[in-house]
């Protein structure tokens, strides 16, 4: 059978459980999994894309089967050049819903070849997000168990 890979793109600033359970997911569904960090200066990351990338590296450095890249650009583009046949993406509560049904039409209307697959996290990660994590540890709350152990000694 043909290799098989999917690409999983976001933000990732800074990663959570949430998203390597997302990951962990698509390692059932898919032979490799690319994890590609958007560099998205417009977002006003908390990390910037070298340290975000870093975070995501040291997390799967143990999985043969993950690679991390950090783009910018058109998603479907990073995609076609690494022979991934779907774009995966985590789901958690319907707000998600919205959103990520427009970006997979637009996904679909700039290449019809891949798909957006979805995964839902285990039900303890439906409230992780990344914008959580840096709001209530940058008001000195403790999300260490909410990220992965790479993140931990970064969060304020
Ligand atoms: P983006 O800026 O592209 O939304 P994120 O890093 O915030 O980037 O999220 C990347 C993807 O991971 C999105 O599809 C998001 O819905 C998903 N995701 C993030 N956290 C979770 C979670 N706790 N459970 C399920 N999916 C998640």
């Amino acid at each position: 059978m043909s290799h098989r890979s999917a690409i999983y793109p976001g933000t990732f600033d800074p990663i959570t459980l949430g998203h390597v359970d997302v990951v962990q997911r698509g390692l059932k569904l898919f032979d490799e999994i690319i994890v590609a960090v958007a560099d998205n200066p417009k977002k006003n990351p908390m990390f910037d894309v070298a340290t975000r990338l870093e975070m995501v590296q040291a997390t799967f450095v143990h999985e043969k089967r993950i690679k991390t890249i950090s783009f910018d650009g058109l998603l479907v583009n990073i995609a076609k050049k690494h022979q991934s046949i779907a774009i995966l993406r985590g789901l958690r509560a319907a707000s998600d819903f919205e959103y990520e049904f427009q970006l997979a039409a637009m996904n679909r209307k700039l290449d019809a070849d891949i798909e957006s697959v979805f995964v839902m996290a285990r039900e303890e990660y439906t409230f992780v997000s990344s914008s959580f994590i840096r709001e209530i540890s940058s008001m000195g709350g403790d999300v260490q168990a909410l990220v992965p152990a790479p993140v931990r000694p970064l969060l304020p």
